[in-house]
């Protein structure tokens, strides 16, 4: 059997290659003028004090409207910017974006708290990262307390004296940083001082195990940030149980489809002015 399908077995990896292949291709092409057609929109998580229960933060999440696949989400087109340049303008993109939805909702008397922007590792890699953004930030005259970068363990790793510099000197201006997905790579403790990291966000993963083991992982790492003056927020919380054990334990915020999903700009609003 084998001997007689053995070319067409070629010809069916080979097309589904070409497919693979194409549609990254093409998303890319597409990618490219997503920028000036529009249809990058930023949806944003509200972050909220686990005693208070006050929103306290958001987290801004970039969607992609396609004219043609409808909204897709970052996980399928962030790698696509990543593999090629395009990850500098969406950075760019992004950052602006959030500056000036500070800027409008200023104006609007519309409760404003910090919002978060995910950075890729490779933007880190662009000379004078740190410069792009603070021209960004100076140009629409936005607080920088009201900003916050999140970034990954491997950010910290690859590149360290290139990113430590911009690092220090954007906090130094008052912009926030987390460390997102923590846990799950190998970052050590001690680059939460190294970094002057203001929070660490506990993955997901952690947090749908929190009713395994009473949640130690989740426990070790926030009593361990708690030790070094670093504040806790759990993401991805979907039960009232995770709430209660994450309060328990001292989480200081918590962000998860529990209380709120990702969100366009109106529907935040009308919830950041409820709690205003
Ligand atoms: P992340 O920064 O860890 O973001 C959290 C992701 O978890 C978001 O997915 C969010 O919608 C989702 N999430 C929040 N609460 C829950 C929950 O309770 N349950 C579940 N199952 N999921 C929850 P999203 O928006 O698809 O983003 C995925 C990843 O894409 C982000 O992970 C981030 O790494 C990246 N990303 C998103 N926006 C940007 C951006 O503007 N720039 C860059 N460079 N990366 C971005
Ligand atoms: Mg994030
Ligand atoms: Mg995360
Ligand atoms: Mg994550």
């Amino acid at each position: 059997r084998a001997k007689s399908t053995g070319k067409n077995n070629y010809k069916i990896y080979s097309t589904t290659m070409n497919r693979k292949f194409l549609k990254q291709y093409n998303l890319e092409k597409d990618l490219r003028k997503a920028f000036h057609k529009n249809e990058l929109v930023m949806y944003y998580q509200p972050k909220f004090n686990t005693q208070s229960k006050k929103i306290v933060g958001l987290e801004a999440l970039v969607r992609w409207n396609h004219y043609q696949h409808g909204l897709i989400l970052p996980g399928e087109f962030i790698p696509v910017a990543e593999e090629s340049n395009l990850i500098f303008k969406l950075t760019e993109w992004t950052f602006r974006a959030v500056c000036n939805q500070i800027k409008q909702w200023e104006k609007n008397n519309v409760l404003l708290v910090p919002i978060s922007i995910n950075i890729s590792p490779k933007f880190f890699l662009k000379n004078h990262w740190d410069d792009t953004l603070h021209q960004i930030m100076n140009e629409i005259k936005v607080n920088p307390n009201l900003l916050e970068l999140e970034i990954t363990e491997s950010s910290l790793i690859q590149n360290e004296e290139h990113f430590i510099s911009g690092i220090l000197r954007l906090k130094k201006e008052g912009i926030k940083v987390s460390l997102d997905d923590f846990g799950t790579g190998y970052s050590s403790l001690l680059y939460l001082q190294k970094f002057q990291i203001d929070t660490v966000k506990i993955d997901q993963r952690f947090t749908k195990k929190l009713l395994e083991n009473h949640g130690s992982i989740a426990r070790y790492i926030i009593n361990l940030a708690h030790e070094l003056n670093v504040d806790v927020i759990a993401e991805g919380v979907e039960s009232e149980e995770q709430l209660t054990f994450l309060s328990l334990y001292g989480c200081n915020q918590v962000q998860g489809f529990l209380l709120s999903k990702p969100a366009p700009e109106k529907v935040m609003e009308k919830l950041l002015v409820l709690y205003n």
